[in-house]
Order: C-alpha cells, then sequence, then structure tokens
C-alpha cells in the first residue's frame, strides 16, 4: 500500500474532527490497513475505548421489545414501564391460558346450571394475577424487579391494573356467554374489586403469599357457606353483598393509600423483593 492516512488526518479522526469527504476516505482506508488502525489507536485514550466496547456490548445484549411492548411504547407508556407490563406473568399467554379456560369451565357450569361458578371464581382471578406477579419462580423480570430504580409500590400498581384489566375483560367476555342471567351475572364485578383491593392493601402487612391465600381463602369460605346454608342467591351476589364488596373495595383502596410507604421501606417484602445478595449471585 502507498497511500497512508496522514499523522494530522488521523488525529483529527480520533477526536471526531474529520469532515466528509476526507472522512469517508480516511474510514475506508483505516478498515483495510492495519498500520493505520495502529497509528489511531495512539490518538485514543484506553479508558475511551473501553467505553466504547462497554457500549457496543450493552447494545447487543439489549433485549428487542416483543410486539405487546412495541405497541405500548407507541401507546405512549414509558419503556421501562412498558417492559414491566409486557413481562407481567399473567399476562403471558401461559397465564392468559389459564385464565381463559378457568372461565371457560365457569360458562359450561353457567350453561348447565347457574351463573353460581362464574360469579365465585371471576374475583379471584385478578387476586391470583396479581399474587403471582411478585415472586422469583414466575417472573422473568423478578432481577429486574428486584434491582430497577421504580418504587416497589408503583410496580405494585402499575401490574395490578394490568391483571385487573386483563382479567377483568375475560371475565365481562365470560358472562356475555350468560345472556339468560341478565346484569345479575356481572355479580362478580365488584366483588373482584374489594378481594383484589384487599389483598394488595394486606400485602403490606403480610407479605405477597399469606394475604392473598387468606383473602382468597375466606372468598371461597363465604361462598361455599352461603351455598351449604341457603338455597337462594348467595350473600355476595344479593344488593346488600354488592353493596358491602363496593364499601370494602373503598376501604382498601385507601388503606393501600394509607399504607403505601411501607411496600418501600422493605419490611415485610423486604426479605423476598429486595434481596440483592441473590440478585448478585446470579449475575455472578
Ligand atoms: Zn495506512
Amino acid at each position: 500500500m502507498s497511500w497512508h492516512v496522514d499523522d494530522a488526518d488521523v488525529r483529527e479522526y480520533a477526536h471526531g474532527d474529520l469532515a466528509p469527504p476526507r472522512l469517508w476516505s480516511v474510514e475506508t482506508h483505516l478498515a483495510a490497513c492495519a498500520d493505520c488502525r495502529a497509528a489511531l489507536s495512539a490518538h485514543v485514550a484506553p479508558a475511551e475505548i473501553d467505553a466504547g466496547w462497554a457500549r457496543l456490548d450493552a447494545e447487543l445484549d439489549a433485549p428487542r421489545p416483543g410486539p405487546a411492548e412495541s405497541l405500548l411504547i407507541r401507546m405512549g407508556v414509558a419503556d421501562h414501564t412498558a417492559r414491566l407490563l409486557a413481562a407481567t406473568p399473567v399476562l403471558r399467554r401461559s397465564w392468559l391460558g389459564a385464565v381463559a379456560l378457568t372461565l371457560l369451565l365457569a360458562v359450561g357450569a353457567g350453561l348447565a346450571a347457574s351463573p353460581l361458578m362464574l360469579l365465585a371464581t371471576a374475583p379471584l382471578l385478578p387476586l391470583a394475577g396479581v399474587a403471582v406477579s411478585f415472586g422469583p419462580g414466575l417472573d422473568p423480570t423478578y432481577e429486574t424487579a428486584v434491582v430497577a430504580p421504580m418504587h416497589t409500590f408503583r410496580l405494585l400498581m402499575v401490574r395490578t391494573v394490568a391483571v385487573l384489566s386483563t382479567t377483568t375483560a375475560l371475565s365481562g367476555l365470560a358472562s356475555l356467554a350468560l345472556p339468560s342471567f341478565g346484569l345479575a351475572v356481572l355479580g362478580w364485578l365488584l366483588p373482584a374489586l374489594a378481594l383484589t383491593a384487599t389483598g394488595v392493601a394486606l400485602t403490606a402487612r403480610l407479605g405477597p403469599v399469606l394475604a392473598p391465600a387468606l383473602v382468597g381463602g375466606g372468598w371461597i369460605a363465604l361462598v361455599a357457606l352461603n351455598v351449604v346454608l341457603s338455597s337462594g342467591t348467595p350473600v355476595p351476589f344479593t344488593a346488600a353483598g354488592q353493596g358491602t364488596a363496593a364499601a370494602v373495595a373503598v376501604t382498601a383502596t385507601a388503606l393501600l393509600a394509607v399504607v403505601r410507604d411501607r411496600f418501600d421501606s422493605g419490611r415485610p417484602l423486604g426479605p423476598s423483593l429486595r434481596s440483592l445478595p441473590f440478585t448478585a449471585r446470579r449475575l455472578s
């Protein structure tokens, strides 16, 4: 090779000051000439090269957003929120499948006998969805959730809203399959809000496993007891029961606003949600 990039041009290129068209010819030559690349490296600080590699590394490792995440970003949701939403376990296909199957069985029971199965099951779905949205076993973004610069409370709210709206939409669709029962078939809606709000509010004190288990168990016991004791409409689905459910939902939401700081204090969610040694072990 007879021609080489002169030293002034190498220096300008290294500092990003070289303008086209000289930039293009220098760049083309650098790609082919090891001598000039060696000369160039003398002008670039090692720290700058390391930083460049780190940026490239991060770019290559960055996961590509899936269709749901892209859609959320296009709708104006901040990209970190979109990632957490899209990766909410209950929004993944397997979970949506389980929810749909449960509703299908409930509708089957409704068509065969009474809508009670749907009324009793539908409120449990968002509660279960929120419960499984927090746990190292089921959450693919668990590590992100633990180290994310997002408050635990905000994360919990984002996921609760995502889970609640998805399961409510699916349960609403299921209700359409039982038109002969009229609006009474939507009796699950207020209990669903009451159970989810109560479960989330109690999570601050009892933790992410015990709280939804107690609330869900309490609901099942209440409905079962009503069915055993009388043959009429179980109390939760009467006008009085619906009013109580609405009152419980409002009270639990107010309680949640009061205890919100507890979610970010590291207790008692601390051991399971903020175990940094666990994260460090996974990353190393
Ligand atoms: Zn050269």
